[in-house]
């Protein structure tokens, strides 16, 4: 990545900026170079990280722009529409009219907005080093959210959430997390509004992760890994496996059960949700301008999926975009093969949780008893896809891949060593679906310009490389066998 935001470019002063300055000033000579040598300005290295670019004033909802609505979500008794007042419990006011409503446009509170400031806009970046190392003609880019506190994507809604609840009066925020990026985000968000924050862990990363358990702690959440005995989902799951590793579904099951108990607390949740893909908005609402300004318009647009908000976050601002005819990009979102939720789950009415406490969503899933295997990708192991995803996905408007994980570590290390970051496990699904397709623009002789959802670094997720880089990583596939076994525990929904 080469820096060249425009605070990097004044006189030096100290010997340290002098030596530090020796080398940017190299840098900029270089791009001055590249200017005058091509008749249309080669896109600079690195996009709106020099205040070129404001950070948006709304978010986007895609709802309002779709040719047909999403199917609404159902009692989970009952199976009856869902009323708005049935999610009150749950979560505050504002947060479930955004969740219903078919407004193109929600503006962003002041008070959100001054803190995305902390970290936004993030920087889209070329990655040219890596495109050089494949050698193909393709424009690779990417937008990267691992600039926030948190280290990814997820404060984005985490922000909006906490700010909605504190201005409504709520004392406590509980949550689940399966890697620690949800939780951490949260925790980071409440500890802004002075807002007490409890965060259920998936058992398997509770014990696997101690650093995001450290960053909640840090930012003053109150951390229990799930299953516990403290709910009664919990102690459910634990007299049948007292050694359950866990798995996303049974955490927000003991997280919506301690909301739904307690007056002065409400739930939250960072992925799937409309208001959270709403929120999400932000990143491909920012990347429009920044492409715009550099009169770029992606070919294909690429990321990864666990509940599908960062994908979402990015692609539906330039779906609208491509639903009014201004541009055309292929869709494409990945995910692990160890769990298919788009390429093999079924298209029905399902829980969002293990113990059926949620509302029921209509959505891509592998049933919500699925319990994963540990792949490395944490955020990514969900059973379910977002149902405004899976909508699209059904309307045709994107596809779908899934890839093994030794694949996706190979990318990550390729990327690692020509742009420098390192990714979280699960952008390197997206990076291996870009290589697959930069790639084959090599082949074809093709100059397309990709656009990828980089949403996280791995800074706390150095053991799942250390597997890797030792040989020990291997690739798990779901059966179709299995998906369909789990369709036997589905609710049966007559509409
Ligand atoms: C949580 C998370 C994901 C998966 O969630 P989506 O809602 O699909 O974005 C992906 N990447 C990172 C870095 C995450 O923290």
């Amino acid at each position: 990545m080469e820096l060249l935001s425009k605070h990097l470019v004044v006189a030096p002063k100290s010997g340290f900026e002098k030596s530090f300055l020796g080398d940017t000033s190299r840098l900029k000579l270089s791009v001055h170079q590249k200017f005058s040598s091509h008749c249309r300005p080669a896109p600079r290295a690195s996009f709106g990280n020099g205040n070129t670019i404001k950070i948006p004033k709304q978010w986007y909802n895609l709802v309002a722009d779709l040719p047909q609505k999403p199917p609404p979500p159902l009692h989970p008794k009952t199976h009856k529409l869902l009323n708005p007042e049935d999610l009150s419990p749950l979560f505050p006011h504002e947060l479930i009219m955004q969740e219903i409503s078919d407004e193109r446009f929600i503006s962003i509170p002041d008070e959100v907005v001054d803190i995305y400031r902390l970290w936004r806009p993030t920087p889209l970046i070329r990655a040219k080093r890596l495109e050089r190392l494949l050698d193909t003609p393709a424009r690779i880019y990417y937008k990267y959210e691992g600039t926030s506190p948190a280290g990814s994507h997820k404060p984005n809604t985490a922000v909006p959430q906490a700010y909605y609840n504190a201005r409504e009066g709520v004392r406590n925020v509980v949550t689940e997390t399966g890697a620690g990026q949800w939780g951490s985000s949260i925790a980071f968000a409440c500890s802004l509004f002075g807002l007490g924050c409890e965060v259920w862990q998936v058992r398997a990363s509770y014990d696997q992760k101690p650093y995001r358990k450290l960053m909640m702690q840090t930012w003053g959440a109150k951390v229990h890994p799930s299953p516990s005995n403290i709910t009664e989902a919990g102690r459910k799951i634990l007299q049948m496996d007292p050694s359950s590793p866990g798995s996303l579904g049974i955490a927000i099951s003991e997280a919506v059960e301690t909301a739904a108990t307690h007056d002065d607390t409400k739930y939250c949740l960072g992925s799937v949700l409309n208001h959270v893909l709403l929120h999400q908005t932000i990143i491909g609402e920012e990347c429009l301008e920044q492409m715009g300004d550099i009169g770029e318009t992606p070919d294909i647009i690429i990321g990864c999926t666990g509940g599908g908000s960062n994908f979402g976050g990015l692609a539906f601002p330039f779906l609208r975009e491509k639903l009014s005819g201004k541009m055309n990009p292929v869709i494409r979102a990945v995910e692990p093969a160890a769990c298919p939720s788009l390429t093999k789950g079924v298209y029905t009415y399902d829980y969002g949780d293990t113990a059926g406490m949620t509302p029921l969503m209509k959505m891509h899933t592998l049933g919500h008893d699925f319990v994963p295997d540990p792949i490395h990708a944490g955020g990514l192991r969900y059973h379910g896809m977002a149902p405004l995803i899976s909508h699209v996905y059904e309307l045709g408007f994107m596809e779908a891949v899934a890839i093994p994980q030794t694949e996706c570590f190979q990318a990550a290390i390729q990327f690692a060593r020509t742009e420098g970051l390192i990714p979280a496990p699960e952008p390197t699904h997206a990076i291996a679906a870009v290589i697959r397709e930069a790639l084959h623009c090599k082949e074809a002789g093709e100059e397309k310009v990709i656009l990828m959802a980089m949403c996280g670094h791995g800074h706390f997720d150095l053991a799942a490389y250390d597997k890797y880089l030792q040989g020990n990583m291997v690739d798990l596939s779901y059966p179709s066998e299995k998906v369909e076994a789990a369709m036997a525990s589905i609710p049966k929904v007559l509409l």
